[in-house]
C-alpha cells in the first residue's frame, strides 16, 4: 500500500568502495518488483536500506510520498523475510507470529484474528501449537513470511528466501509466495534473488543489477522472452 521511489541512491561502505552508483526508480503501490543479479552485486545493500538496516550514503529514499532516509525501521511501515527463518526456536508456530503484534499491545482478539488468517494463507494452521523443530524447512519459512503478513506492513521486502530450501520446497514456497501476491493484492513487494526462475514466476517488473547499478528493467517478458 505504498509507493516506494529511489533517486539517486548511492552506497558507499566504511572501506570507501561505493557498491551502489546512482539508483533511480519507481516502485508502484501494489507491484511486485524483483530485483536479480549476481552475488555480491549489490541486491542485499539496497533491500537493507530500503528496510533501514543500513544507512544510505547520498540520494532520497521515500515511502508513500515522504523522505524516509532518517526514519529508523521500526516507523517504516515495512517487513522483512530474510534468507534464514530467524524464528524464536522456543516459541510455538503461534506465538512466533503473534510475538511484534504483542509487543505492539494489540488487543488480544486482533492478534488472534490475524495469526489466525496468516495461518490460513500460508496453510499454517495445523502447526500453530508446534515449535519451528518440528517444522520442515519450508513450513519454517512460511512461519516467518506469517509474522511479515501479521503486521499488515505497507511493504514487504523479501531477501533470497528460498535459497536455504532444496529444490523441492523452494518450488512449493514459491507458490506460497506467488499466492500471497493474489492475496494481497494492495501491498508492495520487494523481493531479491539470484534465481531467475524465480524473478520470472513472481515479478511483475524486474530490475537487472549488475555492478552496482541498475542495467535493465521491465516485465519478465520484456527480459527473457525478447531480450
Ligand atoms: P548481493 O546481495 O547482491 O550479493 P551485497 O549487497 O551483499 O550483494 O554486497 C554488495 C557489495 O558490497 C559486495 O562487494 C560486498 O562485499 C560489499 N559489502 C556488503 N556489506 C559490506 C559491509 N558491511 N562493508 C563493506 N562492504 C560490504
Ligand atoms: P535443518 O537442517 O534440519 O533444516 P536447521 O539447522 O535449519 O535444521 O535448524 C536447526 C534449529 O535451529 C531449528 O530448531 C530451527 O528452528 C533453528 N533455526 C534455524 N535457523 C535459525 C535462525 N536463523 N535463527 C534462529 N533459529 C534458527
Amino acid at each position: 500500500m505504498a509507493d516506494v521511489k529511489l533517486t539517486h541512491v548511492k552506497k558507499i561502505y566504511s572501506n570507501k568502495v561505493e557498491v551502489l552508483k546512482d539508483i533511480n526508480l519507481d516502485i508502484k503501490k501494489g507491484e511486485f518488483i524483483v530485483f536479480v543479479g549476481p552475488s555480491g552485486c549489490g541486491k542485499s545493500t539496497l533491500l537493507r536500506m530500503i528496510s533501514g538496516l543500513e544507512d544510505i550514503s547520498a540520494g532520497t529514499l521515500e515511502i508513500d510520498g515522504h523522505v524516509v532516509n532518517d526514519i529508523p525501521p521500526a516507523l517504516r511501515g515495512i517487513a522483512m523475510v530474510f534468507q534464514s527463518y530467524a524464528l524464536y526456536p522456543h516459541m510455538t508456530v503461534y506465538d512466533n507470529m503473534a510475538f511484534s503484534l504483542q509487543i505492539a499491545k494489540e488487543s488480544k482478539e486482533d492478534i488472534d484474528k490475524q495469526v489466525r488468517k496468516a495461518a490460513d494463507m500460508l496453510q499454517l494452521t495445523p502447526y500453530l501449537d508446534r515449535l519451528p523443530k518440528a517444522l520442515s524447512g519450508g513450513q519454517r519459512q512460511r512461519v516467518a513470511i506469517g509474522r511479515a503478513i501479521v503486521r499488515r506492513p505497507k511493504v514487504f521486502l523479501f531477501d533470497e528466501p528460498l535459497s536455504n530450501l532444496d529444490a523441492a520446497l523452494r518450488v512449493a514456497t514459491r507458490m506460497e509466495i506467488a499466492n500471497l501476491k493474489d492475496s494481497m493484492p494492495d501491498s508492495t513487494m520487494i523481493y531479491v534473488t539470484h534465481d531467475q526462475v524465480e524473478a520470472m514466476t513472481l515479478a511483475d517488473r524486474i530490475v537487472l543489477l549488475s555492478a552496482g547499478h541498475i542495467e535493465q528493467v521491465g516485465s519478465p517478458l520484456d527480459l527473457y522472452e525478447h531480450p
